[in-house]
């Protein structure tokens, strides 16, 4: 009998098919070849039988395309969601993305043919919507920029923070042990639940390189508790002339009535701090940054820093954030002050068109910050069972799982895609 493995196709008339002919253009005539060999490479070890050699190649060309990251609508109420990404671009930004894309003048002054200072205009879009900071900085994201900060004003020295501010924000990422690898002493002073003045300056000394101060934007202590301000903090230190940073976390440039517990760049500056540091994807919901705002001596001592070249914020992310910081809007503005109305009213015609219950539900800043602070709101709510046909759907939809049931919050959903959701719901509502 014939050995079934001399059937296998050719890699010459694989790639004589149009249907593989086309995808050299795109992925190039290297992966085209490689995906071939893998393919005929399981044929042979009997992996796949010879008749799928082609169809199995289609596939493999297919998902290899681009990027496998799959859109997601979040229904679940949450704005920050960092397993979605965190912040989504509003469409200004998206549009700076795609032309930052190719080749553009980031580091050149195209009237004189010269070389200019690399990310000058987000710098400036910064200072212009924060105009207490003397001098900006934009690194990779919010951990590059205490790193940066540790490493340039405490460099083996220092560091004195609160016990109530020991925190870890993502799986396992501590804010301490990231400070404490660039080789300077955390000095925690105080204890979980109250810090005073006098915690600080007795632990002040020559030894010091700055005062950390950090805002826990994932959890809240309540009760006997005392914290010291950023307003007598930043008197102990220009006592001692050491500079006072402030990591607020969730990028507010300035108060929002909406979270009033939540610090914003322009009050801390007010208050005194030589730097304030926080995310750019966060509240402020623009491209993941570290934004660092103070004044000039500090700030310029961080951006001359060796470090500071390994943590440079790259042009698609200068791109994203100048466009942040003009736009008025953006999706994450608009999720956090969305109309109760309006939802709700979207909401109803939604449980009409399938025949399920609108119930109360509680959005959630997230991640971002807010921690604890409800935003009162609606969903829908269909089985349990839902759920996995929502998540695998086209598009797919990620909803909020409590009390036993599938909860679908619109706060999040851009109005323009309320037919696709639909759509969406029916399918996996039929599916389960
Ligand atoms: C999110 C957060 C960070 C880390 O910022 P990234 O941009 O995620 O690196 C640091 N400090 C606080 C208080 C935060 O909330």
């Amino acid at each position: 009998m014939e050995d079934p493995r001399r059937r296998i196709p050719r890699t010459d008339a694989l790639l004589e098919l149009p249907e593989v002919r086309q995808w050299e253009e795109s992925l190039g005539r290297r992966r085209v070849r490689d995906l071939i060999r893998a393919t005929q490479e399981a044929a042979r070890r009997a992996e796949i039988a010879v008749e799928e050699v082609e169809p199995r190649l289609l596939e493999a060309l297919w998902t290899s395309r681009g990027s496998t990251l799959r859109s997601v609508i979040n229904a679940t109420g949450v704005i920050i969601h960092t397993n979605l990404g965190r912040a989504p671009l509003g469409q200004a930004a998206v549009e700076a993305v795609v032309q930052a894309a190719g080749y553009v003048d980031l580091e050149m002054d195209l009237t004189t043919g010269t070389r200019s200072s690399r990310g000058a205009a987000a710098r400036a879009a910064l200072r212009h919507r924060c105009p207490e900071a003397e001098e900006v900085l934009i690194v990779n994201n919010g951990a590059a920029a205490l790193m940066l900060a540790a490493a340039a004003l405490a460099p083996a020295t220092e560091i004195i923070i609160s016990r109530g501010e020991l925190i870890e924000i993502g799986a396992g990422f501590r804010l301490t042990e990231l400070m404490a690898s660039t080789g300077a002493v955390l000095r925690e002073v105080g204890t979980t639940n109250r810090t005073h003045r006098e915690d600080y300056a007795s632990a002040i000394g020559p030894q010091t390189g700055m005062l950390m101060k950090v805002h826990p934007s994932n959890y809240r202590i309540e009760g006997f508790t005392a914290e010291v301000t950023t307003e007598e903090l930043s008197e102990v230190a220009a006592a001692h002339q050491v500079p006072l940073v402030v990591d607020i976390g969730s990028g507010l440039l300035a108060p929002e009535p909406l979270l009033p517990a939540e610090p914003d760049a322009a009050s801390m500056l007010q208050a005194g701090a030589d730097v304030v540091i926080a995310s750019g994807d966060k509240l402020l919901g623009g491209p993941q940054a570290g934004i660092v705002l103070g004044r000039s001596e500090a700030v310029r001592r961080m951006a001359r820093h060796p470090m500071a070249r390994a943590v440079r914020a790259d042009k698609l992310t200068l791109a994203a954030l100048e466009a942040t910081l003009q736009a008025g809007q953006n999706p994450v503005q608009s999720s956090l002050h969305a109309d109760r109305h309006s939802v709700r009213q979207r909401t109803e015609h939604l449980a009409a068109e399938l025949d399920v219950t609108v119930v109360s539900h509680d959005g959630r800043v997230g991640g971002g910050g807010g921690a604890g602070v409800p935003l009162p709101g609606c969903a829908l709510a269909l089985p349990e069972a839902v759920a996995p046909a929502l998540r695998l759907g086209e598009p797919a939809v990620l909803p909020r799982l409590a009390e036993g049931a599938c909860l679908v919050d619109l706060r999040c959903v851009p109005v323009d895609r309320d037919a696709e959701l639909l759509h969406a719901l029916r399918h996996a509502m039929r599916a389960a």
